[in-house]
């Protein structure tokens, strides 16, 4: 850790013993502290972060935990992965990218997937294991045709 950098967060922040928030005391934009250290612009949250946890990288983005703008506690802070921003888009292969198995453990090839639209006005494709689509298929074709009342039916199935 740089002391340097370390003694410029100290002059910058106030620390909210309630809520545990490090309040940015320094400038501010859109609600974010905005960092200046060796000529360098930057966002104070990220700029605490790196100092105290980890390297970012341009991709990466925080997410406050608190939703305090202004709070640069890295510990309220967690990184939003590329991955998960681009699954909140569209495309297959940002689908696939995210996980190779469905939760039964059967693989997302081609012939096992299929997608399905997130809804009727959300941007975005879900993945359906087709294996499992088709478990859940029979299971319906084995239940007893007839059913005495629609009622109690439902309220046995639980
Ligand atoms: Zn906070
Ligand atoms: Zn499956």
């Amino acid at each position: 850790m740089e002391q340097s950098k370390l003694t410029y967060i100290e002059q910058k922040v106030e620390r909210i013993t309630e809520s545990g928030c490090w309040i940015w005391i320094g400038r501010t934009d859109f609600g974010y502290g905005t960092a200046w250290f060796n000529k360098k612009r930057t966002k104070a949250h990220r700029f605490v972060y790196e100092v105290y946890k980890d390297a970012l990288t341009k991709e990466d983005q925080l997410d406050h935990l608190c939703r305090v703008r202004c709070c640069v506690n890295p510990e309220h802070l967690e990184i939003v992965t590329p991955k998960v921003n681009i699954l909140r888009g569209i495309g297959p292969t940002a689908i696939n990218s995210f996980k190779s198995s469905c939760t039964y453990g059967h693989e997302f090839t081609e012939e096992n997937t299929y997608y399905v639209r997130l809804g009727k006005n959300i941007k975005g494709m879900r993945r359906v294991c087709r294996t499992c689509a088709r478990k859940r298929t029979n299971m319906w074709r084995s239940y007893p045709k007839e059913k005495p009342d629609a009622k109690t039916t439902k309220n046995s199935s639980n």
